[in-house]
């Protein structure tokens, strides 16, 4: 350990107290290594401020000592976010003691909450005042504010609500240089500017510290109907939803399940089964919901795919008759991913294109996974309306040691191309972090790279922040 470090672990004790700074190997080790095992970094401590003041005073001493900080919340980042290095130059500054309540108001319709709570924990506060923040997501148990507006996370309600970005009312951080940055007035209007707010949504930790947020809420659910139908290919289910769109508001969830995702789920995921009787292509799972008593969304789904069988968009359909076979649906869905990893190697792309673009590229683009790489599974799944779907690439009768390092590495490019040349994205809700940066320099816009990087190096000059991510 360098003697800068040391010299910082022991003020930071010294004026915050043993809490402040863990050092101990054993509880350090757990937060060294990413959720998907693929980052393993080295740090000496983790920095565990309590307040807003404390982690002002904490990159201000980082910045004297020059000793690089990585902010972490639940450590669930997709793409090694929140790994330090490995050659122990970093340190971790957890936000996880910071998870406090600041105000919750229904008049309002927002919440104030600092950076370390926990999107469950957010959901359960903004319950208990007849209110509803509508953003979940799988790791909602772990995942932490903080690191969903530093990703500007997404999840299975984007269609209704939008990301992060579009739920965050004001933020408050500390910038690089220690300051404060205080904006949770929660103005609806305020045109000073650049917005430092919009800024530090998505940056990943490479502009600043998320102390805390003011986040939009919506009425509480107060019935839902959540149906499963079986579509012929990923165009019939996107006329669906434009089918749907076109006769109600209340669709919020809308999942696209191909037929190998679902027997993957049905062969590893104990207790799953098949939600129709017979097989087919595609599957798409739909959430309609009412915040009103007097209005029974499952009697609409259900109208709607009835109207839908006889145009013949849909080839079967059910809509489930309780919340346990809702929770069973959604299961499936939320099951694939394990499912996957079970079976074998896979590599994991999580792209967008533009949402009337989608369904002929994925099935171009698993075309010619499969040509070029013979004996490999191309699959797709998720969030069709947003024109985003997590793209796999199992490793299939190619499985064997060391797959994702070479060949899956070559299909990684091979798709991030595929994506690029249709005018999409690589990373449509996980971020860059570390997994994904060579690719973000390889195939960015050379101008929008050096915008990014400028901004970057004006906030942050000394390369503190979060160094090894994004464009640092
Ligand atoms: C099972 C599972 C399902 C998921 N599903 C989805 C999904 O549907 N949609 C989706 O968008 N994502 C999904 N994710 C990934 C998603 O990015 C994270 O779950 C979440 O956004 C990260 O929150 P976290 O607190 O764990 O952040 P971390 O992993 O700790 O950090 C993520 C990034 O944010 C930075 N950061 C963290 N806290 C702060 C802070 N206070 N200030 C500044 N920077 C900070 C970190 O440095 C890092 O760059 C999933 C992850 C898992 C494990």
């Amino acid at each position: 350990m360098s003697d800068t470090q040391l010299t910082l672990i022991d003020e930071v004790r010294t004026r915050f107290g043993p809490r402040a700074a863990i050092t101990d190997p054993a509880d350090v080790e757990p937060w060294l290594t990413d959720w998907r095992g693929r980052f393993h970094g080295s740090a000496r401590a983790i920095l565990s401020p309590s307040s807003t003041e404390e982690v002002s005073a904490i990159v201000k001493l980082a910045g004297e000592h020059r000793v690089p900080l990585v902010p972490q919340g639940g450590n669930t980042s997709m793409v090694g976010g929140a790994t330090p290095p490995g050659d122990g130059s970093a340190l971790i500054l957890s936000l996880r003691r910071m998870n406090r309540l600041r105000t919750i108001s229904a008049q309002h319709n927002v919440a104030i909450v600092e950076a370390g709570m926990i999107l469950q924990q957010l959901h359960e506060q903004a319950a208990a005042v007849g209110r509803r923040f509508p953003l979940t997501l799988g790791s909602r148990g772990s995942c932490t504010v903080g690191g969903l507006i530093s990703t500007n996370a997404g999840g299975t309600q984007v269609l209704r609500f939008g990301t992060m970005r579009s739920l965050v009312a004001g933020l408050e951080a500390v910038l690089p240089d220690g300051s404060i940055h205080s904006g949770l007035s929660g103005l609806k209007k305020d045109n000073r500017g650049y917005s430092l707010d919009q800024l530090l949504v998505g940056a990943e930790g490479t502009l600043g510290i998320v102390t805390a947020a003011a986040l939009r809420l919506v009425p509480a659910v107060y019935s839902r109907a959540v149906g499963w139908a079986g579509v012929g290919d990923p165009q019939a289910a996107l006329a669906l939803l434009r089918d749907f769109e076109a006769k109600t508001d209340r669709i919020e969830g809308f999942e696209l399940i191909p037929a190998d995702s679902l027997e993957l789920v049905l062969r590893h995921i104990p207790g799953t089964r098949n939600p129709l009787d017979g097989e087919h292509k595609w599957n798409v799972l739909i959430e309609a919901t009412s915040s009103a008593p007097g209005f029974d969304p499952v009697e609409l789904l259900q109208s709607l795919l009835a109207g839908a069988i006889g145009d013949k968009l849909v080839e079967d359909a059910m809509v489930a008759s309780s919340e346990s076979q809702a929770e069973a649906l959604w299961r499936i869905r939320d099951s694939i991913s394990e499912a996957e990893r079970t079976d074998g190697p896979s590599t994991a792309h999580d792209i967008s294109v533009a949402v009337a673009d989608m369904p002929t590229f994925l099935l171009e683009a698993k075309a010619a996974v499969e040509r070029a790489f013979p004996g490999t599974i191309a699959s797709a799944f998720g969030h069709l309306g947003d024109g985003n779907l997590h793209f796999h690439v199992r490793a299939g009768s190619r499985s064997m040691p060391g797959w994702n390092q070479r060949e899956g590495h070559e299909i990684e490019r091979f798709v991030d191309d595929l994506v690029t040349a249709a005018g999409g994205s690589i990373s449509a809700e996980h971020g860059i972090g570390q997994m994904k940066r060579g690719e973000l320099e390889r195939l960015a816009a050379p101008g929008d790279l050096a915008a990014l990087r400028a901004i970057k190096n004006a906030l942050d000059p000394h390369g503190l922040m979060n160094p090894g991510k994004l464009v640092g």
